[in-house]
Protein backbone atom coordinates (compact mmCIF):
# COMPACT_ATOMS: atom_id res chain seq x y z
CA UNK A 1 0.00 0.00 0.00
CA UNK A 2 1.26 3.62 -1.03
CA UNK A 3 2.79 4.70 2.45
CA UNK A 4 1.72 8.15 2.07
CA UNK A 5 -1.98 6.90 1.82
CA UNK A 6 -1.49 4.74 5.28
CA UNK A 7 -0.26 8.26 6.97
CA UNK A 8 -3.19 9.66 5.76
CA UNK A 9 -5.22 7.15 7.69
CA UNK A 10 -3.54 7.38 10.65
CA UNK A 11 -3.84 11.39 10.48
CA UNK A 12 -8.00 10.60 10.09
CA UNK A 13 -7.42 8.23 12.80
CA UNK A 14 -5.86 11.12 15.14
CA UNK A 15 -8.57 13.40 14.27
CA UNK A 16 -11.46 11.63 15.16
CA UNK A 17 -9.61 10.23 18.24
CA UNK A 18 -8.99 13.85 19.35
CA UNK A 19 -12.65 14.65 18.70
CA UNK A 20 -14.25 11.66 20.28
CA UNK A 21 -11.55 12.02 23.35
CA UNK A 22 -12.73 15.54 23.92
CA UNK A 23 -16.21 14.77 23.77
CA UNK A 24 -15.52 12.10 26.61
CA UNK A 25 -13.53 15.02 28.57
CA UNK A 26 -16.56 16.73 29.40
CA UNK A 27 -17.62 14.53 31.70
CA UNK A 28 -15.12 13.22 35.00
CA UNK A 29 -17.15 9.65 34.57
CA UNK A 30 -15.56 9.25 30.88
CA UNK A 31 -12.67 12.26 30.99
CA UNK A 32 -10.00 9.50 31.97
CA UNK A 33 -11.05 7.14 29.02
CA UNK A 34 -11.42 10.29 26.86
CA UNK A 35 -7.77 11.18 27.76
CA UNK A 36 -6.38 7.86 26.67
CA UNK A 37 -8.33 7.82 23.55
CA UNK A 38 -7.03 11.24 22.57
CA UNK A 39 -3.37 10.06 23.59
CA UNK A 40 -3.47 7.35 21.61
CA UNK A 41 -5.13 9.38 18.38
CA UNK A 42 -1.57 11.94 19.22
CA UNK A 43 0.38 8.58 18.62
CA UNK A 44 -0.97 7.66 15.48
CA UNK A 45 -0.70 11.20 14.16
CA UNK A 46 3.56 10.99 14.91
CA UNK A 47 3.42 7.73 13.31
CA UNK A 48 1.84 8.76 10.36
CA UNK A 49 4.10 12.37 10.16
CA UNK A 50 7.37 9.71 10.45
CA UNK A 51 6.64 7.56 7.41
CA UNK A 52 6.42 10.79 5.52
CA UNK A 53 10.19 11.54 5.71
CA UNK A 54 10.61 7.95 4.49
CA UNK A 55 8.60 8.57 1.28
CA UNK A 56 10.53 11.76 -0.01
CA UNK A 57 13.65 10.38 1.08
CA UNK A 58 14.53 12.91 3.27
CA UNK A 59 16.39 10.93 5.16
CA UNK A 60 16.55 12.99 8.51
CA UNK A 61 15.33 10.55 10.94
CA UNK A 62 18.58 10.97 13.34
CA UNK A 63 17.13 14.17 14.18
CA UNK A 64 13.72 13.32 14.00
CA UNK A 65 14.63 10.37 17.03
CA UNK A 66 16.81 12.44 18.84
CA UNK A 67 14.16 15.24 18.85
CA UNK A 68 10.88 13.03 19.94
CA UNK A 69 13.31 10.89 22.73
CA UNK A 70 14.31 14.21 23.82
CA UNK A 71 10.58 15.48 24.16
CA UNK A 72 8.70 12.25 25.01
CA UNK A 73 11.53 11.73 27.88
CA UNK A 74 11.41 15.21 29.52
CA UNK A 75 7.00 15.42 29.34
CA UNK A 76 7.15 11.61 30.97
CA UNK A 77 9.70 13.35 33.65
CA UNK A 78 7.43 16.61 33.88
CA UNK A 79 4.35 14.27 34.23
CA UNK A 80 6.09 11.76 37.03
CA UNK A 81 7.57 14.80 39.21
CA UNK A 82 4.53 16.84 39.19
CA UNK A 83 2.62 16.69 42.23
CA UNK A 84 -1.49 17.97 41.98
CA UNK A 85 -0.72 21.77 43.08
CA UNK A 86 1.58 22.16 40.28
CA UNK A 87 -0.94 21.15 37.13
CA UNK A 88 -1.77 25.06 36.03
CA UNK A 89 1.45 25.51 36.11
CA UNK A 90 2.32 22.50 33.96
CA UNK A 91 -0.45 23.35 32.01
CA UNK A 92 0.93 27.49 31.54
CA UNK A 93 4.30 25.51 30.21
CA UNK A 94 2.53 23.17 27.85
CA UNK A 95 0.58 25.92 26.57
CA UNK A 96 4.05 27.85 25.84
CA UNK A 97 5.61 25.33 24.33
CA UNK A 98 2.82 24.73 21.95
CA UNK A 99 3.17 28.96 21.00
CA UNK A 100 6.81 28.34 21.33
CA UNK A 101 6.41 25.29 18.52
CA UNK A 102 4.54 27.48 16.15
CA UNK A 103 6.65 30.45 16.36
CA UNK A 104 9.65 27.74 15.47
CA UNK A 105 7.78 26.91 12.30
CA UNK A 106 6.64 29.75 11.21
CA UNK A 107 10.33 31.27 11.09
CA UNK A 108 11.54 28.27 9.37
CA UNK A 109 8.96 29.02 6.58
CA UNK A 110 9.82 32.30 6.60
CA UNK A 111 13.21 32.13 6.36
CA UNK A 112 12.73 30.07 3.73
CA UNK A 113 10.28 32.65 1.69
CA UNK A 114 12.93 35.18 2.04
CA UNK A 115 15.63 33.36 0.47
CA UNK A 116 13.49 31.71 -2.32
CA UNK A 117 13.50 28.36 -1.06
CA UNK A 118 10.24 28.07 -0.54
CA UNK A 119 7.52 28.95 -2.93
CA UNK A 120 4.59 30.85 -1.33
CA UNK A 121 2.41 33.23 -2.86
CA UNK A 122 2.80 36.59 -1.35
CA UNK A 123 -1.07 36.44 -0.27
CA UNK A 124 0.09 33.09 1.59
CA UNK A 125 2.57 34.81 3.94
CA UNK A 126 -0.28 36.35 6.17
CA UNK A 127 -0.19 32.53 7.62
CA UNK A 128 3.16 31.98 8.91
CA UNK A 129 3.01 35.60 10.24
CA UNK A 130 -0.28 34.87 12.22
CA UNK A 131 1.00 31.82 13.62
CA UNK A 132 4.50 34.00 14.70
CA UNK A 133 1.80 36.52 16.60
CA UNK A 134 -0.25 34.36 18.62
CA UNK A 135 2.47 31.76 19.05
CA UNK A 136 4.77 34.33 20.30
CA UNK A 137 2.76 36.10 22.33
CA UNK A 138 1.15 32.15 23.73
CA UNK A 139 4.74 31.52 24.74
CA UNK A 140 6.16 34.28 26.96
CA UNK A 141 2.94 35.06 28.14
CA UNK A 142 2.39 31.36 29.36
CA UNK A 143 5.58 31.60 30.85
CA UNK A 144 4.81 34.76 32.49
CA UNK A 145 1.42 33.23 34.10
CA UNK A 146 3.93 30.02 35.17
CA UNK A 147 6.30 31.87 36.88
CA UNK A 148 3.18 34.30 38.49
CA UNK A 149 1.25 30.91 39.76
CA UNK A 150 4.49 29.48 41.08
CA UNK A 151 4.65 33.40 43.09
CA UNK A 152 8.20 33.65 41.77
CA UNK A 153 6.67 36.90 40.28
CA UNK A 154 3.90 39.19 42.19
CA UNK A 155 1.29 40.21 40.62
CA UNK A 156 2.12 44.00 40.38
CA UNK A 157 6.17 43.99 40.28
CA UNK A 158 6.32 44.64 36.86
CA UNK A 159 3.88 46.79 35.98
CA UNK A 160 4.50 49.97 34.41
CA UNK A 161 2.39 53.80 34.83
CA UNK A 162 0.50 53.73 32.25
CA UNK A 163 0.98 49.85 31.44
CA UNK A 164 -2.12 49.44 29.67
CA UNK A 165 -1.52 52.15 27.10
CA UNK A 166 2.08 50.66 26.63
CA UNK A 167 0.43 47.28 25.72
CA UNK A 168 -2.31 49.30 23.26
CA UNK A 169 0.04 50.95 21.63
CA UNK A 170 2.41 47.81 20.91
CA UNK A 171 -0.31 46.04 20.11
CA UNK A 172 -1.27 48.65 17.50
CA UNK A 173 2.38 48.52 15.88
CA UNK A 174 2.30 44.72 15.34
CA UNK A 175 -0.88 44.82 13.79
CA UNK A 176 0.55 47.81 11.89
CA UNK A 177 3.70 45.15 11.00
CA UNK A 178 1.66 42.45 10.24
CA UNK A 179 -0.33 44.40 7.19
CA UNK A 180 3.02 45.85 6.03
CA UNK A 181 4.79 42.74 5.78
CA UNK A 182 2.33 41.11 4.32
CA UNK A 183 1.89 44.28 1.35
CA UNK A 184 5.80 43.98 1.32
CA UNK A 185 6.05 40.55 0.18
CA UNK A 186 9.14 38.51 -0.25
CA UNK A 187 10.62 42.36 -0.31
CA UNK A 188 10.56 43.02 3.58
CA UNK A 189 13.01 40.64 4.08
CA UNK A 190 14.21 38.49 7.05
CA UNK A 191 15.64 41.22 9.90
CA UNK A 192 11.63 42.57 9.69
CA UNK A 193 10.04 38.98 10.17
CA UNK A 194 12.83 38.87 12.97
CA UNK A 195 11.86 42.54 14.35
CA UNK A 196 8.29 41.42 14.57
CA UNK A 197 8.48 38.14 16.19
CA UNK A 198 10.46 40.24 18.90
CA UNK A 199 7.70 42.67 19.35
CA UNK A 200 5.23 39.65 19.18
CA UNK A 201 7.53 37.87 22.08
CA UNK A 202 7.82 41.08 24.25
CA UNK A 203 3.83 42.04 24.02
CA UNK A 204 3.24 38.16 25.09
CA UNK A 205 5.32 39.34 28.41
CA UNK A 206 3.94 42.58 28.54
CA UNK A 207 -0.04 41.57 28.38
CA UNK A 208 0.44 39.28 31.11
CA UNK A 209 2.35 41.42 33.34
CA UNK A 210 -1.00 43.66 34.57
CA UNK A 211 -3.23 40.95 35.02
CA UNK A 212 -3.40 39.30 38.34
CA UNK A 213 -5.14 37.78 41.61
CA UNK A 214 -8.70 36.90 41.07
CA UNK A 215 -8.07 36.99 36.99
CA UNK A 216 -5.51 34.47 36.22
CA UNK A 217 -7.94 32.06 35.26
CA UNK A 218 -9.39 34.29 32.48
CA UNK A 219 -6.01 34.38 31.20
CA UNK A 220 -4.76 30.95 31.55
CA UNK A 221 -7.89 29.47 29.36
CA UNK A 222 -7.01 33.09 27.24
CA UNK A 223 -3.48 31.71 26.70
CA UNK A 224 -4.52 27.82 26.10
CA UNK A 225 -6.89 29.51 23.31
CA UNK A 226 -3.87 31.16 21.70
CA UNK A 227 -1.35 27.58 21.65
CA UNK A 228 -4.69 26.19 19.53
CA UNK A 229 -5.05 28.83 16.91
CA UNK A 230 -1.03 29.17 16.64
CA UNK A 231 -1.12 25.39 16.13
CA UNK A 232 -4.07 25.72 13.76
CA UNK A 233 -1.98 28.41 11.64
CA UNK A 234 0.55 26.24 11.72
CA UNK A 235 -1.71 23.51 10.63
CA UNK A 236 -2.23 25.56 8.01
CA UNK A 237 1.26 26.43 6.70
CA UNK A 238 1.68 22.83 5.97
CA UNK A 239 -1.51 22.13 5.02
CA UNK A 240 -1.79 19.72 6.93
CA UNK A 241 -5.50 18.90 8.20
CA UNK A 242 -4.47 17.51 11.21
CA UNK A 243 -2.59 19.83 12.89
CA UNK A 244 -5.86 22.10 11.70
CA UNK A 245 -7.94 19.93 13.97
CA UNK A 246 -6.45 19.81 16.64
CA UNK A 247 -5.99 23.62 16.64
CA UNK A 248 -9.09 24.17 16.15
CA UNK A 249 -10.21 22.31 18.92
CA UNK A 250 -7.86 23.55 21.68
CA UNK A 251 -8.49 27.17 20.41
CA UNK A 252 -12.23 27.12 20.21
CA UNK A 253 -12.41 25.09 23.20
CA UNK A 254 -10.02 27.66 25.04
CA UNK A 255 -12.38 30.36 23.63
CA UNK A 256 -15.38 29.18 25.16
CA UNK A 257 -13.35 28.33 28.47
CA UNK A 258 -11.80 31.49 28.22
CA UNK A 259 -15.72 33.04 28.25
CA UNK A 260 -17.42 31.13 30.85
CA UNK A 261 -14.50 32.40 33.15
CA UNK A 262 -15.45 35.63 32.43
CA UNK A 263 -19.21 34.77 33.42
CA UNK A 264 -18.05 33.66 36.57
CA UNK A 265 -15.94 36.49 37.61
CA UNK A 266 -19.06 38.31 36.16
CA UNK A 267 -16.24 40.69 33.89
CA UNK A 268 -15.84 41.24 30.05
CA UNK A 269 -13.27 39.85 28.81
CA UNK A 270 -11.96 43.60 27.77
CA UNK A 271 -11.94 44.12 31.40
CA UNK A 272 -9.98 41.68 32.50
CA UNK A 273 -7.35 42.52 29.85
CA UNK A 274 -7.52 46.44 30.64
CA UNK A 275 -8.65 46.22 34.25
CA UNK A 276 -5.89 45.44 36.24
CA UNK A 277 -8.15 44.14 38.91
CA UNK A 278 -7.28 41.23 41.14
CA UNK A 279 -4.22 42.62 42.53
CA UNK A 280 -3.00 42.30 45.48
CA UNK A 281 -4.50 44.56 48.53
CA UNK A 282 -4.85 44.77 52.04
CA UNK A 283 -3.28 41.40 53.30
CA UNK A 284 -3.79 39.01 55.62
CA UNK A 285 -6.19 39.78 58.29
CA UNK A 286 -5.38 40.14 62.10
CA UNK A 287 -6.99 37.98 64.86
CA UNK A 288 -9.27 41.45 66.17
CA UNK A 289 -10.75 44.05 64.07
CA UNK A 290 -12.39 47.07 66.28
CA UNK A 291 -14.83 45.24 68.12
CA UNK A 292 -15.14 41.66 65.76
CA UNK A 293 -12.85 38.95 66.85
CA UNK A 294 -12.06 35.48 65.31
CA UNK A 295 -13.77 32.99 66.77
CA UNK A 296 -12.10 29.19 67.03
CA UNK A 297 -14.00 25.85 67.49
CA UNK A 298 -12.80 22.72 69.09
CA UNK A 299 -12.47 19.42 67.66
CA UNK A 300 -15.15 17.89 69.73
CA UNK A 301 -17.51 20.49 69.04
CA UNK A 302 -17.22 20.88 65.21
CA UNK A 303 -18.01 17.01 65.08
CA UNK A 304 -21.31 17.05 67.78
CA UNK A 305 -22.35 20.34 65.33
CA UNK A 306 -21.43 17.87 62.22
CA UNK A 307 -23.35 14.86 63.35
CA UNK A 308 -26.43 16.13 64.91
CA UNK A 309 -26.88 18.49 61.47
CA UNK A 310 -29.29 17.46 58.71
CA UNK A 311 -27.23 19.09 55.77
CA UNK A 312 -23.93 20.29 55.42
CA UNK A 313 -22.29 21.22 52.42
CA UNK A 314 -18.02 21.18 52.10
CA UNK A 315 -16.70 24.27 49.92
CA UNK A 316 -13.41 23.34 48.60
CA UNK A 317 -10.74 25.28 47.39
CA UNK A 318 -6.99 25.74 46.93
CA UNK A 319 -5.75 24.91 50.31
CA UNK A 320 -7.54 21.37 50.04
CA UNK A 321 -5.62 20.53 46.61
CA UNK A 322 -2.47 21.86 48.68
CA UNK A 323 -3.16 19.63 51.42
CA UNK A 324 -4.21 16.84 49.18
CA UNK A 325 -7.68 15.95 51.93
CA UNK A 326 -9.94 14.74 49.36
CA UNK A 327 -10.13 11.64 49.99
CA UNK A 328 -10.39 12.22 54.03
CA UNK A 329 -13.41 14.76 53.01
CA UNK A 330 -14.55 12.19 51.48
CA UNK A 331 -14.14 10.24 55.04
CA UNK A 332 -15.62 12.52 56.37
CA UNK A 333 -18.75 12.77 53.94
CA UNK A 334 -19.20 8.66 54.61
CA UNK A 335 -19.73 9.12 58.09
CA UNK A 336 -22.10 12.06 57.99
CA UNK A 337 -24.17 10.33 55.02
CA UNK A 338 -24.46 6.98 56.88
CA UNK A 339 -25.77 9.51 60.26
CA UNK A 340 -28.78 10.56 57.77
CA UNK A 341 -26.87 13.69 56.81
CA UNK A 342 -27.32 15.43 53.35
CA UNK A 343 -23.55 16.20 52.29
CA UNK A 344 -22.96 18.44 49.43
CA UNK A 345 -19.81 19.67 47.93
CA UNK A 346 -19.73 24.07 46.67
CA UNK A 347 -17.62 24.10 43.64
CA UNK A 348 -16.95 28.03 42.61
CA UNK A 349 -15.29 28.03 38.75
CA UNK A 350 -12.23 29.15 39.88
CA UNK A 351 -11.71 27.75 42.69
CA UNK A 352 -8.14 25.65 42.73
CA UNK A 353 -5.25 27.28 40.53
CA UNK A 354 -6.89 25.29 37.12
CA UNK A 355 -10.55 25.59 35.63
CA UNK A 356 -11.99 22.06 36.94
CA UNK A 357 -9.19 21.69 40.05
CA UNK A 358 -12.36 20.70 42.60
CA UNK A 359 -13.84 18.33 40.33
CA UNK A 360 -10.72 16.54 39.09
CA UNK A 361 -9.37 15.94 42.97
CA UNK A 362 -13.31 15.43 44.48
CA UNK A 363 -13.56 12.94 41.26
CA UNK A 364 -10.41 10.86 42.91
CA UNK A 365 -11.76 10.78 46.20
CA UNK A 366 -14.95 9.09 44.81
CA UNK A 367 -16.93 11.63 45.06
CA UNK A 368 -20.76 11.37 43.55
CA UNK A 369 -20.88 13.62 40.91
CA UNK A 370 -24.63 14.28 41.80
CA UNK A 371 -22.95 15.61 45.07
CA UNK A 372 -21.31 18.82 43.25
CA UNK A 373 -23.32 21.62 42.96
CA UNK A 374 -22.32 24.87 41.15
CA UNK A 375 -22.32 27.86 42.11
CA UNK A 376 -26.63 28.88 41.50
CA UNK A 377 -27.46 25.39 43.02
CA UNK A 378 -24.90 25.71 45.81
CA UNK A 379 -25.99 28.62 47.23
CA UNK A 380 -29.59 28.02 47.24
CA UNK A 381 -28.46 25.13 49.27
CA UNK A 382 -26.09 26.87 51.45
CA UNK A 383 -28.94 29.10 52.37
CA UNK A 384 -30.96 25.84 54.05
CA UNK A 385 -27.74 24.13 55.38
CA UNK A 386 -26.92 23.45 58.75
CA UNK A 387 -23.28 24.14 58.47
CA UNK A 388 -20.63 25.16 55.57
CA UNK A 389 -17.34 24.14 56.10
CA UNK A 390 -14.85 25.64 54.02
CA UNK A 391 -11.81 23.54 53.24
CA UNK A 392 -8.82 25.69 52.61
CA UNK A 393 -11.28 28.00 50.53
CA UNK A 394 -10.60 31.78 50.91
CA UNK A 395 -11.39 34.24 47.78
CA UNK A 396 -14.20 31.74 46.32
CA UNK A 397 -16.25 32.78 49.86
CA UNK A 398 -14.90 36.44 50.39
CA UNK A 399 -18.01 38.64 51.17
CA UNK A 400 -16.29 41.77 49.90
CA UNK A 401 -17.28 40.40 46.73
CA UNK A 402 -20.21 41.64 47.49
CA UNK A 403 -20.04 44.12 50.12
CA UNK A 404 -17.42 46.60 49.61
CA UNK A 405 -17.17 48.09 46.29
CA UNK A 406 -13.38 49.55 46.69
CA UNK A 407 -12.43 45.68 46.48
CA UNK A 408 -10.33 44.18 43.59
CA UNK A 409 -13.03 41.12 43.85
CA UNK A 410 -16.14 43.46 44.22
CA UNK A 411 -18.63 42.21 41.27
CA UNK A 412 -17.46 38.74 41.02
CA UNK A 413 -20.23 36.06 42.49
CA UNK A 414 -19.14 34.42 45.45
CA UNK A 415 -20.65 31.10 47.64
CA UNK A 416 -22.40 32.77 50.19
CA UNK A 417 -21.60 30.28 52.85
CA UNK A 418 -22.05 33.71 55.88
CA UNK A 419 -25.84 32.41 54.93
CA UNK A 420 -25.54 28.99 56.22
CA UNK A 421 -26.39 28.48 59.99
CA UNK A 422 -23.16 27.77 61.18
CA UNK A 423 -20.12 28.11 59.17
CA UNK A 424 -16.57 26.29 60.23
CA UNK A 425 -12.76 27.32 58.03
CA UNK A 426 -10.49 24.94 57.88
CA UNK A 427 -7.44 26.48 56.86
CA UNK A 428 -3.90 27.44 58.66
CA UNK A 429 -3.61 30.64 59.51
CA UNK A 430 -5.05 34.06 58.93
CA UNK A 431 -3.06 34.69 55.64
CA UNK A 432 -4.85 35.83 52.50
CA UNK A 433 -5.80 33.34 49.66
CA UNK A 434 -4.64 34.14 46.08
CA UNK A 435 -5.85 37.86 45.47
CA UNK A 436 -3.97 38.84 48.45
CA UNK A 437 -6.96 40.34 49.96
CA UNK A 438 -8.24 39.94 53.54
CA UNK A 439 -11.57 38.13 54.45
CA UNK A 440 -14.22 39.29 56.86
CA UNK A 441 -15.75 36.19 57.09
CA UNK A 442 -13.46 35.38 59.30
CA UNK A 443 -14.90 37.54 62.03
CA UNK A 444 -18.67 36.70 60.96
CA UNK A 445 -20.47 35.84 64.37
CA UNK A 446 -21.33 32.60 63.17
CA UNK A 447 -17.95 31.81 61.39
CA UNK A 448 -15.75 29.63 63.89
CA UNK A 449 -12.02 28.78 62.65
CA UNK A 450 -10.39 25.47 63.07
CA UNK A 451 -6.55 26.24 62.40
CA UNK A 452 -4.36 23.84 60.89
CA UNK A 453 -3.41 21.59 57.43
CA UNK A 454 -7.00 20.53 56.31
CA UNK A 455 -5.54 17.21 56.00
CA UNK A 456 -4.25 16.95 59.60
CA UNK A 457 -7.46 18.54 60.89
CA UNK A 458 -10.29 16.06 58.67
CA UNK A 459 -8.23 13.31 60.31
CA UNK A 460 -8.46 14.42 63.57
CA UNK A 461 -12.07 14.65 62.82
CA UNK A 462 -12.87 11.65 61.54
CA UNK A 463 -11.82 10.43 64.62
CA UNK A 464 -13.60 12.74 66.73
CA UNK A 465 -16.97 11.41 64.57
CA UNK A 466 -15.90 7.99 65.21
CA UNK A 467 -15.70 8.24 68.90
CA UNK A 468 -19.24 10.07 69.46
P1 LIG B 1 -7.36 30.88 47.78
O1 LIG B 1 -6.06 30.90 47.07
O2 LIG B 1 -8.14 32.13 47.85
O3 LIG B 1 -7.14 30.41 49.31
C1 LIG B 1 -6.59 29.19 49.61
C2 LIG B 1 -6.46 29.12 51.12
O4 LIG B 1 -6.04 27.80 51.42
C3 LIG B 1 -5.38 30.05 51.67
O5 LIG B 1 -5.94 31.18 52.29
C4 LIG B 1 -4.58 29.18 52.64
O6 LIG B 1 -4.63 29.75 53.94
C5 LIG B 1 -5.33 27.85 52.63
N1 LIG B 1 -4.40 26.72 52.64
C6 LIG B 1 -3.27 26.56 51.94
N2 LIG B 1 -2.69 25.40 52.27
C7 LIG B 1 -3.49 24.81 53.18
C8 LIG B 1 -3.42 23.58 53.88
N3 LIG B 1 -2.42 22.72 53.73
N4 LIG B 1 -4.43 23.29 54.74
C9 LIG B 1 -5.45 24.15 54.94
N5 LIG B 1 -5.57 25.33 54.29
C10 LIG B 1 -4.59 25.65 53.41
O7 LIG B 1 -8.19 29.68 47.16
P2 LIG B 1 -9.64 29.64 46.53
O8 LIG B 1 -9.76 28.27 45.98
O9 LIG B 1 -10.67 30.13 47.49
O10 LIG B 1 -9.61 30.71 45.35
C11 LIG B 1 -8.81 30.50 44.19
C12 LIG B 1 -8.04 31.76 43.85
O11 LIG B 1 -7.04 31.43 42.88
C13 LIG B 1 -8.93 32.82 43.24
O12 LIG B 1 -8.45 34.09 43.57
C14 LIG B 1 -8.73 32.53 41.73
O13 LIG B 1 -9.03 33.64 40.93
C15 LIG B 1 -7.26 32.22 41.71
N6 LIG B 1 -6.84 31.42 40.54
C16 LIG B 1 -7.67 30.44 40.09
C17 LIG B 1 -7.34 29.73 38.96
C18 LIG B 1 -8.30 28.73 38.40
O14 LIG B 1 -8.28 28.49 37.20
N7 LIG B 1 -9.14 28.13 39.22
C19 LIG B 1 -6.05 29.98 38.24
C20 LIG B 1 -5.21 30.97 38.89
C21 LIG B 1 -5.62 31.68 39.99
P3 LIG B 1 -3.47 29.41 55.00
O15 LIG B 1 -2.19 29.77 54.36
O16 LIG B 1 -3.82 30.23 56.20
O17 LIG B 1 -3.57 27.94 55.28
Amino acid sequence: MDLLFLSQIGFLVGSVAFIWGLKLLSSPDTARRGNVIAATGMAAAILSILIEPMERGAGNYPWIISGLALGAGLGLLMAYRVKMTGMPQMVSILNGLGGASAVVIAIVELNHYYHGTRPMTDSQIIIPLLALLIGSIAFTGSILAWWKLEEWIKDNALTLPKHNIFNIALLAMLLGLVVWLYLQGSSAGMAWALVFMGLALLYGFSFVIPIGGADMPVVISLLNSFSGLSAAAAGLIYASNFMLVGGILVGASGTILTLLMCKAMNRSLLNVLVGGFGGSSGGAAKGQKGDLVVREVSLNDAAIQLLYSQSVVFVPGYGLAVAQAQKVVKEVDDILEKNGVDVKYAIHPVAGRMPGHMNVLLAEADVPYPKLLDLEEANAFIANADVAVIVGANDVVNPAAENDPSSPIYGMPVLQVWNAKHVIVLKRSMRSGYAGIENMLFFHPRNRMLFGDAKDTLSKLVAELKSL
